[in-house]
C-alpha cells in the first residue's frame, strides 16, 4: 500500500477525496454526493462553491494578499471591522483579527487579562468557564473548556481554572427543572466567584448555545441576563464565544441578541467565512479597550496571517452574500421547518431523547431508556456508528458525543443556511434511515 503522509483525525480510517462542492452537497472524487447536514464544522454557512465569494476573493488576489499587520493595515481589514462592530450587540466592538476559533477565545482571555492589569490588577487572571464547554483546542483555549474528552491527555499542561454548573435543562445538573429552578445554575457563578475571590478572575467565557460539547444545549430564559448581571456587580469581563452560533447560524447575526445582552468579548471564527478561507476574531468593547488604550497602547498578542486582506475581503464577501440573502431570517425559518421534521421523525425512535436548539444550530441526543434518560454504555459507540452510517448513506451530521461526564451520545444538525425545504425533507430522510438502522443493531 502506498504510505500516508497527511495526519487525519483518525489515522487508519480511509476519508474519500473531495472533488467539488456545491450549494448543499459535496462530492467526491467518484462523484459519490453528500448532503452537507452539519456545514462541515457547522461552518458553511453559505453553501458550497458560491461564485460572488470566489469573484471577491481573485479580485483581491488580483491586488495583495498578504501583508504584515505591523507594517500595513488594508481597506478590506479596516471595512471588516466596521462592518462586524455595526453588526454586533451595541456597536461599539474594536476587532483583534486571527486565523480560528481557538485563537479567537484564547485572544479573548489574553486581553481580558490585559484589561484588568492596565489598571494594576494583576491577579484578577484565571477565566471562569462551564462544566460542558468546549472554546477551543490550543492549551489556553482548553484550559477554559470543561469538554471532558478533548482535556483527558492534556490535563497537567492546563491552567486549573474554575468551572460552573452547565444550563443544561433536559439533564439539570443541580437536580433542579426549568422553569421551578429560579435560575440556580447561572447563581452558580455568583457562588464561585464568592469561593475563588473576584479579585483573581479576569472573565467568565461561555457559549450562547453550547455546541459540540453537548450538541445544541439552549439555557433556559434569563439565563444570561443573569450571568451579564452577576459579571457586573463582581467586576468581571463576559467573553461570548460566538464561533459556533455567531454570523447568522442561530437566526440572528449574533445569538447573543436572543438574550439581549452585550458581552464584553466576543470570539467569533467558522461562519464569518463560511469556510472560504480561515479568519476569526476578537471582537473587544470600546469600554474594554478604554485601558489600553491609555496604557500600554498594544496588545500582546497577534499571529503571521492576523488581518490578511485577502480574507478579510472573503469575509466581508460572505458577510454582504448574508445581507443579500436575507440568511439570517433563513436560518429561523429554515429552522424551525428542521426541527418540525426531527420532531416529528423522533416520535417514531424511542432512543431519542431530546430534539434542541434554535435556527439552524440543531442536535438530538439519544439514550437508552426515554424515562429515565440513561445513556448508552459510551463503549457502544452510538454517535460514531450514526455518523458512519449516514456518511455512508450520503449525509454529512457533526458530533457532539461524551456530554454527560465524558459519556452520552449527540449529534448535531446545522446544514448551509440556503437549504430549502426539498433538501431538509432528504437530510431528515436519510439520517432516520441511519439511526433506525444502528438503533436495531445495538438494541436486543
Ligand atoms: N469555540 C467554539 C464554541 C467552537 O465550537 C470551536 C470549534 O468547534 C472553537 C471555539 C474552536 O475553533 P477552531 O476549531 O476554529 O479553533
Amino acid at each position: 500500500m502506498k504510505r500516508e503522509h497527511v495526519i487525519k483525525p483518525v489515522l487508519n480510517h480511509h476519508y474519500p477525496t473531495i472533488a467539488y462542492g456545491k450549494g448543499v452537497f459535496l462530492y467526491d472524487d467518484q462523484g459519490k454526493a453528500y448532503i452537507d447536514g452539519c456545514s462541515g464544522a457547522v461552518t458553511a454557512g453559505i453553501g458550497h462553491g458560491v461564485p460572488d465569494i470566489v469573484d471577491a476573493m481573485l479580485e483581491q488576489a488580483n491586488k495583495v494578499s498578504f501583508v504584515y499587520r505591523s507594517q500595513f493595515t488594508s481597506e478590506p481589514g479596516e471595512k471588516l471591522a466596521e462592518k462586524l462592530s455595526d453588526l454586533a450587540p451595541g456597536n461599539d466592538y474594536w476587532s483583534f483579527f486571527v486565523n480560528s476559533g481557538s485563537e479567537a477565545t484564547e485572544t479573548a482571555m489574553k486581553i481580558a487579562i490585559q484589561h484588568w492589569q492596565e489598571q494594576g490588577r494583576h491577579g484578577k487572571n484565571k477565566v471562569i468557564s462551564r462544566r460542558m464547554s468546549y472554546h477551543g483546542i490550543t492549551l489556553g483555549a482548553l484550559s477554559m473548556s470543561g469538554h471532558v474528552l478533548r482535556r483527558r491527555r492534556f490535563i497537567p499542561l492546563l491552567e486549573d481554572f474554575p468551572v460552573v454548573a452547565t444550563p443544561y435543562c433536559y439533564r439539570c445538573p443541580l437536580g433542579k427543572t426549568s422553569p421551578n429552578c429560579q435560575l440556580a445554575c447561572a447563581d452558580d457563578l455568583a457562588t464561585a466567584i464568592k469561593r475563588i475571590g473576584s479579585e483573581h478572575i479576569a472573565a467568565f467565557i461561555a457559549e450562547p448555545i453550547i455546541g459540540a460539547a453537548g450538541g445544541a444545549i439552549v439555557p433556559p430564559n434569563g439565563y444570561f441576563q443573569r450571568i451579564k448581571a452577576i459579571c457586573e456587580q463582581n467586576e468581571i469581563l463576559f467573553i461570548a464565544d460566538e464561533v459556533m452560533t455567531g454570523i447568522a447560524r442561530t437566526g440572528a447575526m449574533f445569538a447573543m441578541e436572543h438574550y439581549g445582552v452585550e458581552p464584553d468579548l466576543i470570539a467569533l471564527g467558522k461562519g464569518m467565512s463560511a469556510g472560504y478561507t480561515p479568519i476569526a476574531a476578537t471582537l473587544v468593547k470600546d469600554r474594554v479597550m478604554e485601558p489600553i488604550l491609555k496604557g500600554s497602547k498594544s496588545i500582546m498578542s497577534g499571529h503571521t496571517y492576523s488581518a490578511n486582506p485577502q480574507s478579510a475581503a472573503v469575509s466581508l464577501a460572505v458577510l454582504s452574500y448574508i445581507e443579500k440573502h436575507q440568511l439570517v431570517s433563513a436560518a429561523e425559518s429554515k429552522g424551525q421547518y428542521l426541527m418540525g421534521q426531527l420532531q416529528q421523525m423522533a416520535d417514531g425512535i424511542l432512543s431519542i431523547g431530546d430534539v434542541r436548539g434554535q435556527g439552524m444550530l440543531l442536535a438530538i441526543e439519544f439514550v437508552a431508556d426515554q424515562t429515565t434518560k440513561r445513556p448508552f454504555p459510551f463503549g457502544l459507540g452510538v454517535t460514531s456508528r450514526i455518523i458512519e452510517r449516514a456518511f455512508q448513506k450520503g449525509l454529512l451530521v457533526y458530533p457532539a458525543a461524551g456530554a454527560v461526564d465524558g459519556e452520552g451520545d449527540a449529534i448535531i444538525i446545522a446544514p448551509p443556511l440556503v437549504i430549502t425545504e426539498e433538501e431538509i425533507d432528504q437530510l431528515v430522510g436519510i439520517l432516520e434511515a441511519s439511526i433506525q438502522e444502528v438503533i436495531a443493531e445495538i438494541t436486543p
